[in-house]
């Protein structure tokens, strides 16, 4: 499928009046319609990209709702002098008649955004009119990357991204919107095929990785992560096993469910109250708890006679 045929950047005139209320939550003062320039744009879609991933159409929904007044950034000969535009509105768009590769209807989501009609964005608004500003990048970050055939967390299974497994495509799933950053506009009448339609926190840290200079800082990053998700882990195995000694908890495999889906902080206030629980009931257990980190520190008063 191509999806370049359809610009990424729709003309527009002036908004109507309800289009205005709604730029106007976003505007220090009241804007009036002659004041702003308003244009549509299409941040991501749910085809599988080149890197063998695509947005779910429900992470498309959750990415509509958190792009709504993320600022634009117009490449960068364009930020310096502070240019920006704002989405004031998004929407899911279905794109008739087109299928994915992953054969389901071709959705994407569709920004509205607004620029002032300052002297200073004169030329900007003119690229906007020229066509010559099409492609917009967006950074957002997603919660889960799993295979498509088996649902594992990408890459933890032996599929292949591009094959086909019982009538199957394998590719990944990008599913759990988690956060929308921004967006930018890149100038490429050079590479109308550059696709630069979709970029993803999640991409973008692979591709900084090959880049000179960042391979260290991303490096570093992925240890704090490995480090984060060891955390956790050790943290939802340890409120499995209070759950358990509590004797009055939740099923053992209800709670290493509920467990999985919960973060730090739930996770600290669960371990506190079964922690209380467990020791009630037997005194002797916390006291383990507190005997491994004396195994740490062996000169403690609780083990001096
Ligand atoms: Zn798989």
């Amino acid at each position: 499928m191509n999806i370049k045929k359809q610009a990424s950047c729709a003309l527009s005139a002036q908004p109507d009046d309800a289009e205005l209320e709604l730029i106007n939550q976003f505007s220090r003062k009241q804007l009036a319609a002659q004041e702003v320039y308003t244009f549509a744009v299409r941040l991501c879609d749910n085809e599988i990209d080149r890197d063998g991933e695509r947005f779910e159409c429900g992470t498309l929904e959750e990415l509509a709702k958190l792009f709504v007044g993320k600022t634009g950034i117009f490449d960068h000969q364009w930020t310096a002098a502070g240019q920006t535009a704002r989405l004031y509105r998004t929407e899911v768009v279905e794109e008739p008649g087109v299928l994915t590769a992953a054969g389901d209807g071709c959705r994407y989501v569709k920004g509205y955004a607004y620029v002032l009609r300052t002297a200073g964005n004169e030329e900007l608004i003119a690229q906007l009119e020229g066509g010559i500003l099409r492609e917009v990048s967006v950074g957002c970050a997603v919660e889960r990357a799993v295979c498509s055939v088996c649902g594992k967390q990408a890459g933890s299974c032996a599929h292949r991204k591009g094959e086909v497994y019982d009538g199957k495509l394998c590719y990944t799933s990008l599913q759990g919107a988690a956060d929308a950053f921004e967006w930018s506009f890149v100038a490429v009448p050079a590479q109308p095929k550059a696709g630069v339609l979709k970029h993803k926190g999640y991409t973008e840290m692979k591709e900084l990785a090959g880049q000179e200079g960042w391979a260290h800082e991303v490096e570093q990053l992925e240890k704090q992560a490995e480090l984060g998700r060891r955390y956790l882990s050790a943290l939802r195995n340890e409120v499995v096993r209070l759950n358990g000694l509590t004797g009055e908890g939740v099923d053992h495999e209800v709670m290493e469910a509920i467990a999985e889906k919960l973060g730090e902080k739930e996770l600290l206030e669960l371990r506190r109250v079964y922690a209380d629980k467990a020791a009630k009931r037997f005194p002797l257990v916390t006291q383990l708890d507190h005997g491994m980190k004396q195994q740490e520190k062996p000169v403690d008063g609780a083990f001096l006679i």
